[in-house]
């Protein structure tokens, strides 16, 4: 089986500034993967070029097997796409926003009925069903944007920021059904500036396979790989140190060694040990902070 996104060397410039330069990774089928970066990366640039909405300047991108650019068409029956920017149709009903993405999609009756309903129940809309969008609230927008993105049962669910301006409630609802359908044996690429996002969606600190995680910075993958091997690749212990205002981070292998450094020193005023977590990481590696 190919992999379900392999992305090899791409490129992309906008008035020759290069918003993602030289990226390259790969997901194979059933992968929970978080893509991961502060706003201006170019993450949605990289979802934009993986479900054929925009074309990459250089570099090969092949989703399912087929190649972005020479198979748009077979990528699009393989991928749903949930975008930052609400594309249902606010003038028409729940249940025709899907009539209409089934019938785009070729569906026919009665399996296109059949699915509409076993999606709407999934999302938790069948009493929606005859409502205007315009009259829903922001998280059942989502959540009908996922609906329509299942309905042609793609293999691959790409979501951009899938949780930008929902309260807490409406994003664990959201997070648990992406994670749900990752078990049911969805590929899913995500994006987000969220870290406890990434966190719960790639199980980081969970019993099940732990999803991967690649950190995006000015157009480039600066890390890849699950929450774990980030531990072990910059420190699992941490000391903080407090210089004036501010606290400085030093990494140790292990909380063992960081809390073992700390008791051999005379003066410990300022500092404490404790167990290293992604926001660390990513401080480390972008030197900035999200948000
Ligand atoms: P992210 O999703 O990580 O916030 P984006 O991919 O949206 O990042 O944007 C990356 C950079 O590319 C930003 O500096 C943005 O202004 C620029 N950019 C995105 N789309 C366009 C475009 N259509 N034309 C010109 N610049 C763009």
């Amino acid at each position: 089986m190919p992999p379900a996104v392999s992305v090899q060397h791409v490129h992309k410039t906008y008035d020759k500034t290069p918003v993602v330069n030289d990226l390259s990774f790969t997901i194979e089928a059933g992968e929970m993967f978080g893509l991961l970066g502060p706003n201006g990366a170019g993450k949605s640039t990289t979802i934009r070029m993986l479900t054929t909405l925009t074309r990459p300047t250089q570099g090969q991108i092949e989703i399912a097997g087929y190649n972005v650019v020479r198979k748009p068409s077979q990528v699009k029956e393989n991928i749903g796409v949930v975008l930052q920017q609400i594309s249902v149709d606010n003038d028409l009903t729940v249940w025709e926003n899907l009539e209409l993405h089934g019938r785009l999609h070729h569906l026919s009756n009665p399996k296109r009925q059949s699915l509409i309903n076993q999606w709407l129940e999934y999302v938790e809309l069948i009493e929606k069903k005859d409502a205007l969008v315009k009259t829903l609230s922001g998280g059942m927008k989502r959540r009908l944007q996922i609906a329509r993105a299942l309905l042609h049962q793609p293999k691959i669910l790409f979501l951009d920021e899938p949780t930008v301006g929902l309260d807490p409630q409406t994003r664990r609802r959201l997070w648990e059904i992406i994670r749900d359908l990752n078990r049911q044996g969805m590929t899913m690429l995500l994006t987000t500036h969220y870290m406890d996002e990434v966190e719960f969606l790639c199980d980081a600190y969970g019993t099940g396979k732990p999803g991967r995680i690649g950190i995006m910075d000015a157009g480039q993958l600066i890390e890849l790989g699950t929450l774990q091997q980030f531990k072990a690749r910059h420190g699992e212990g941490l000391i903080m140190k407090q210089v004036g205002d501010r606290f400085e981070y030093t990494f140790f292998p292990t909380l063992e060694q960081a809390n073992a450094y700390l008791n051999n020193l005379p003066d410990k005023t300022g500092m404490m040990v404790r167990p290293s977590n992604l926001e660390d990481i990513f401080v480390e590696l972008t030197g900035r902070q999200l948000d």
